[in-house]
């Protein structure tokens, strides 16, 4: 039994390395880059320059969802049932604990590895460490987030109840940035320009986006917390998400050349709303 199931987390190994590859050798990760110009435009040619949103998009581009499951927004996960993205009167957070925090239990699966687990145990602690949000190994509860390796990275948005799935597959989302970004959906975050305002702070360029990908760009109904627009969060699409032939789809205004979006995790607004959706430091 134990020897199968070595054989099997093999197996998966090699599937998964045969799957994301060309990112590995020196070759293939030129030919990445070329298709990332063309794709992203001449603006973007190295992975470095990519934020969180970026990787995840790139990832997910390849991506067969499973049946029964909707991406929207390119990585947010719901069910045919469950179909709005929206989380009306805060009924998908996590509760809060009577100390004061707000606890979300977590398992991880045993496919990953050492280097996969420090990445996103850092993800959550980039987190964990400015707000009240505390990730702790599931024992018994109930609702918790099962957090695996599967094909491309995805998240359901805030506790769905019972156990819910967040994918991380690896090595393609093994950034602790893009973990970050999927923790803060299961948190309850939608991604920062479908704000209800955003026509205030950027301008998208219709023309631009790839036409059966359009609906990505919609506006949601959104509960901004008396925050700022922040170009620098962690849920911020790049400047040329869903791009059809490399250009912008997302212009800033009235400085177009903000930078937007961030890959190393939450910028300090994106932790000051969570603290202000979770009510962090008032104890209930
Ligand atoms: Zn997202």
């Amino acid at each position: 039994m134990h020897s199968s199931m070595i054989l099997l987390g093999i197996l998966f190994g090699l599937l998964a390395q045969a799957y994301t590859l060309p990112l590995k050798n020196s070759t293939a990760v030129h030919e990445g880059k070329a298709r990332l110009k063309r794709r992203y435009s001449d603006e973007i040619t190295d992975r470095d320059e990519m934020n969180a949103m970026d990787h995840i998009l790139g990832v997910n581009r390849r991506l067969r969802v499973p049946r029964g499951m909707l991406l929207r927004e390119g990585d947010i996960a719901s069910s045919y049932i469950r179909s709005a993205i929206t989380c009306p009167g805060n009924a998908c957070l996590w509760p809060k604990s009577i100390d004061g925090f707000v606890y979300v239990p977590f398992i991880v699966s045993p496919l990953y590895d050492d280097m996969d687990r420090i990445t996103i145990e850092n993800g959550m602690q980039d987190i964990s460490s400015g707000t009240c949000i505390k990730f702790v190994p599931r024992t018994h509860e109930a609702n918790f987030l099962d957090i695996q390796p599967r094909y491309g990275c995805w998240s359901f948005l805030g506790q769905t109840g019972g156990s819910q799935t967040l994918s991380l597959q690896t090595p393609g989302c093994m950034w602790s940035g893009v973990a970050a970004h999927e923790f803060m959906h299961a948190l309850g975050f939608v991604h920062e320009q479908s704000r209800s305002d955003r026509d205030h702070y950027v301008s998208i360029v219709w023309k631009n986006i790839i036409p059966d990908q359009m609906h990505n760009f919609r506006k949601q109904v959104t509960n901004n917390l008396n925050s700022p627009y922040d170009y620098s969060s962690v849920m911020h699409y790049g400047r040329y998400a869903f791009s059809e032939d490399g250009g912008p789809t997302i212009i800033p205004k009235p400085d177009p050349y903000i930078p937007i979006g961030q890959r190393d995790g939450p910028s300090m607004l994106d932790l000051h709303k969570i603290n202000v959706l979770y009510n962090c430091g008032a104890n209930e």
